[in-house]
């Protein structure tokens, strides 16, 4: 049984590192010019309420999105213009940050015409508001399972592709089978950029992710993680990201954007960078 609701914990901190490194990923690939097949494992609703009940039950974003957007004047990196730009559409006009777009709005905001993105997501209430948003949006829901959907649809039409891997982590299975569809996904698509996020927990389980990647074939994985100065003593800690094939560069870019938001007065995190697997 699916209980994870992403209104609940939308625009945090990790939500911060997994959508700005998507946006930072999406516009150097959209440095060339030839299309890309955008695939979203488990989108959930695609746009959240930051005023709703759920969003103040756990004031989650008050520690993301919101000290983001706070900072916005002194951010160094220009890499934080794509997202500021798409988070200033969202909430146009107001200066308060009220809407926060979830992985299908930030995929769509960036998607140009020969582009294609599939949306996956398996809740019936989820998939329910992800149909009626993506009716308007032009892109494709699949209510199914995103890991073996994936699979189904590579490789795609366009050229390249950019995955992005967002489970909810409900059951321990999960951190292996994220692996094994990764290596699944890139033995039948060994070019394509995949993006895999995970939590860092205090129970350590993640590693159990990280591990099962070392020992599939899969090779040129990035390792991104940002850790709260201030963590609980309990759950999550931080918010990890694979990211395999990175963009030349992505890795010092990504670096620089979370340097900007590291310090005490705006996220207070660390960013550890490091290959997972080389070349
Ligand atoms: N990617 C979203 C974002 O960044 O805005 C958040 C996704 S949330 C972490 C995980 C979503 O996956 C939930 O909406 C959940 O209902 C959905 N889900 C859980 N198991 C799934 C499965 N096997 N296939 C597709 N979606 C699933």
């Amino acid at each position: 049984m699916l209980s994870y609701l992403h209104a609940f914990h939308a625009g945090n901190f990790a939500d911060v590192q997994k959508h700005g490194a998507l946006a930072l990923v999406l516009s150097m690939m959209q440095a060339k010019a030839s299309d890309i097949a955008c695939f979203d494992t488990h989108a959930g609703s695609a746009v959240y309420d930051l005023r709703s009940e759920r969003a103040r039950k756990t004031a989650e974003a008050d520690d993301g999105v919101q000290r983001l957007w706070r900072a916005r004047e002194g951010l160094r990196s220009a890499d934080w213009m794509p997202v500021l730009d798409v988070l200033t559409r969202f909430n146009a006009g107001s200066g308060e940050l009220s809407v926060y777009p979830g992985s299908p709005a930030w995929f769509q905001s960036f998607l140009r015409s020969g582009d294609g993105l599939t949306l996956f997501e398996l809740h019936p209430s989820e998939g329910e508001q992800l149909a009626g948003w993506a009716s308007e949006a032009s892109v494709r829901v699949l209510r199914q399972d995103g890991l073996a959907g994936l699979l189904r649809q590579l490789p795609p039409r366009q050229p390249r592709l950019l995955t992005l891997i967002d489970p909810s982590y409900e059951i321990k299975s999960d951190y292996h089978e994220v692996a094994e569809t990764l290596e699944k996904a890139w033995r039948k698509c060994r070019h394509g950029v995949y993006l895999v996020w995970y939590p860092i927990l205090t129970s350590g389980l993640q590693e159990q992710l990280k591990e099962s990647v070392r020992a599939t074939g899969v090779r040129k994985v990035l390792c991104s993680e940002v850790h709260l100065r201030k963590p609980p003593d309990r759950g999550m800690t931080g918010s990890g990201m694979l990211v395999v094939n990175p963009p030349w560069g992505f890795d010092s870019r990504l670096s620089e954007m979370m340097i900007d938001i590291a310090g005490p007065d705006v996220m207070n995190i660390d960013h550890d960078l490091e290959w997972l697997v080389p070349e």
